[in-house]
């Protein structure tokens, strides 16, 4: 059961990369479904899953602003991506038994539910993996800022941020062979040694809210419920 957890209610957040696979666009439903098996384990050890998706893989406002459109248009353009990305998840979660729901900031009654924070709470409260989709429903913000926003309005103990590696290097150790992992580091060294984990708005956010945030690599199947049980390769922001 939940006892055996250090976070049991966990913020998770996924980038449009990590739906993305070996394909250079879009979502691979392979990648999903390894990630759903993973959000089911956990439910079913009694953990309460939060999940903010990005939209990287499909469409990202700064790409659309450097071809020439408005910023803000372009923005919510990558927000309506980041709701595909979440309907391709439940939809995933669906097919294991996981009850999921996505929950919009921009409201389309049509297509999904709209966010409502007392709605999200219930829903988390009775064992459902809810989605937020849609970022903070503010052009010029960024998903990694609507995860420690919904991260702190959801009372989550932390924010794990899904990434590629086994947490936050002083370079990307993918091109710098003497890059430097951290296992722990404060909100004001990341933002002082400018890392690349989350963008400032989203570490300024988590700082002053006392939210601590996790760096995962979720590539390695398991690695969620380590995370849960405070056992996976980290870092660990907090302080
Ligand atoms: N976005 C936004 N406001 C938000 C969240 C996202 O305008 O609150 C837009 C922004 O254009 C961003 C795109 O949605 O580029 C996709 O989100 P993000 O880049 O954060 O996705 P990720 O990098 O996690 O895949």
């Amino acid at each position: 059961g939940a006892q055996g957890l250090k976070y049991k209610r966990l913020l998770v957040k996924l980038s449009g990369e990590a739906l993305m696979g070996a394909q250079p666009y879009g979502i691979d439903m392979g990648v999903a479904d390894r990630l759903s098996n993973d959000i089911a384990a956990a439910v079913a050890e009694g953990a309460e899953i939060a999940i903010v998706v990005g939209g990287g893989n499909i469409f990202r406002g700064l790409s659309g602003a450097a071809k020439g459109m408005d910023r803000a248009t372009a923005d919510y353009m990558g927000m309506l991506a980041t709701v595909m990305n979440a309907l391709a998840l439940q939809n995933s979660l669906d097919h294991r038994g996981v009850q999921a729901r996505v929950l919009s900031a921009i409201p389309m009654p049509t297509v999904c539910e709209s966010y409502v924070r007392p709605k999200a709470l219930s829903y988390l409260g009775r064992g459902n993996v809810v989605i937020f989709a849609a970022g903070t429903g503010n052009p010029f913000f960024t998903t990694d800022t609507a995860a420690v926003l919904r991260g702190i309005e959801m009372n989550c103990n932390a924010v794990l941020k899904a990434t590629q590696v086994d947490g936050v290097y002083s370079a990307d150790p993918k091109k710098h062979k003497d890059a430097v992992r951290y296992d722990q580091l404060t909100y004001s060294e990341v933002l002082a040694k400018d890392l690349k984990v989350m963008d400032g708005a989203a570490i300024a956010l988590a700082r002053d809210n006392g939210l601590p945030l996790i760096v995962v690599s979720i590539d390695e199947p398991g690695n969620l419920l380590k995370a849960l049980r405070g056992e996976a390769r980290q870092t660990l922001i907090e302080g």
